[in-house]
């Protein structure tokens, strides 16, 4: 092995343990109940859930619910979409993720009654619960675009990295193309929530990287539409995010919200304060509008008047813990909490709803609580990024105060994202980290 497979092998596994913030152990005590506990969601917080769970409690009965055969490791998208990575690094099976003593239901829930504390599954399957647990992550919407759908990604010049990670594969054989033959790349966010807010702005650096390596920068323009007045929710990232903008000569355009396409003409409208706008493109990433699944946003549990049509989930966005429903948590994406819909946050709000849930079985409160935490590998260029983690209050939380400074563009936080995320991550899964 050379050196420097040495030195990235071994950073790995320093890393390893902590790419998702620092490490916090698993709790041992287990606790005997009876309880019934309905899982909707197996992604990243469902699972590692399901995993805590069946470790703490002894003789509860675990449903988990959720169609999809295929985990989607989704933040290895971004390494797709830049040809680092084949769409198989970010797939594996469902099943190998859940403890065996969970009773996995491979049906959609399509509805849920927190007054009748059931759950009903797409083919009518009707399931009881004591306690629920909200984990379905979110919906992209790609049909609130008008003249966008999925089947056109890969075509025509456009991309989209979040749809599946053949589409991020789709996608990096346009900006390949695109970085060869230069034109206007056109990158887009959506007005709504957003997983990963971060990731928007890694791709625009990464095109704008590839461009300069093959030497085509200059004949190369790109534009990054912001769908408010910054390019991030913490001022002072958004600041640093702006100085980088500016230095590598992107056109931002604040304000402009995707609304349309026309794939032909390749031209996209933007709603704008001034009104729409068109904006010609070679190549262009677009991110939908996301919401809370369906079933999530036509029940009872999302709030009334916070993030409105969109359908997070009511919950104390301390205990995540449901403010009209004492039995309903949410985990991931889908809570309505005012920061984290990131795996990283999934980490940090897993054992928070664990140790709420356990205790209140045992009749005792919780002493656990989710303070906002939100990790971003934000990647400035290939081999470089800034290891953004911060708080409810905008503060800068890093893992590693004195060693990985947050806004520097280095090359350990660039590990961080290629190497150490995903064994964290699926330690995660299994309910170890
Ligand atoms: C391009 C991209 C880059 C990212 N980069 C990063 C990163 O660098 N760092 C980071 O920490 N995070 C990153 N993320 C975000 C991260 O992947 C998500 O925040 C995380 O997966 C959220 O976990 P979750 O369990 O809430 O949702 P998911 O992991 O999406 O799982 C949700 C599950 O719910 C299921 N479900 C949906 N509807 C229903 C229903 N009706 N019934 C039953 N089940 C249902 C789905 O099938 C799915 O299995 C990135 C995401 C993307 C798309």
């Amino acid at each position: 092995m050379s050196f420097d497979l040495d030195r990235r092998a071994f950073l790995a596994a320093a890393l390893g343990a902590t790419a998702l913030g620092s490490v916090r152990p698993a709790r041992a005590q287990s606790v005997a109940t009876s309880a019934k506990i309905v899982i909707i969601g197996a992604g990243a917080a469902g699972s590692s859930l399901a995993n805590r769970l069946a470790a703490r409690l002894d003789g509860a009965e675990i449903t988990i619910i959720d169609a999809r055969k295929r985990h989607l490791y989704q933040p290895g998208f971004t390494l797709i979409a830049a040809g680092l990575k084949p769409a198989g690094y970010s797939v594996s099976d469902t099943g190998n993720w859940l403890p065996r003593s969970v009773n996995w239901i491979e049906e959609g829930a399509a509805e849920i009654d927190p007054e009748a504390k059931t759950v009903t599954t797409d083919t009518g399957t009707q399931v009881s619960y004591d306690y629920l647990v909200v984990a379905a992550g979110l919906k992209l919407n790609y049909d609130q675009i008008e003249g966008m759908d999925v089947s056109l990604i890969g075509k025509d010049g456009i991309g989209s990295v979040y749809a599946s990670p053949e589409a991020a594969e789709a996608t990096w054989r346009e900006m390949d193309r695109f970085t060869d033959e230069g034109g206007v790349g056109l990158f887009t966010r959506p007005a709504t929530e957003m997983k990963c807010a971060g990731a928007p702005l890694k791709y625009t650096f990464l095109t704008d990287d590839y461009a300069r390596r093959k030497g085509n920068r200059g004949k190369t323009e790109i534009v990054y539409a912001a769908h408010s007045k910054s390019l991030f929710g913490v001022p002072i990232v958004n600041e640093k995010v702006r100085m980088l903008y500016g230095e590598r000569g992107f056109d931002t355009r604040y304000e402009h919200v995707m609304k349309a396409i026309d794939p032909g003409r390749k031209v996209a409208t933007f709603a704008t304060p001034e009104g729409d706008e068109d904006i010609p493109f070679d190549f262009t990433n677009i991110i939908p509008p996301m919401s809370a699944p369906d079933v999530v946003r036509n029940s009872p549990l999302p709030w009334a008047d916070k993030w409105v049509g969109q359908g997070y989930v009511e919950v104390d966005q301390y205990t995540l813990r449901h403010n009209r429903y004492p039995d309903v948590f949410a985990a991931g994406d889908v809570a309505g909490v005012p920061k984290g819909k990131t795996a990283a946050s999934a980490k940090w709000q897993v054992p928070v709803v664990e140790d709420q849930l356990v205790a209140q079985i045992a009749g005792q409160e919780g002493t656990e609580t989710y303070n906002g935490y939100t990790s971003c590998p934000l990647i400035t260029r290939v081999g470089r990024a800034m290891l953004i983690e911060f708080d409810y209050k905008n503060n800068l939380v890093p893992s590693f105060p004195g060693v990985i400074a947050p806004l520097e563009e280095l090359w350990v936080s660039w590990l961080m994202k290629e190497i150490a995320l995903k064994a964290t991550y699926n330690a995660m899964l299994r309910g170890r980290a």
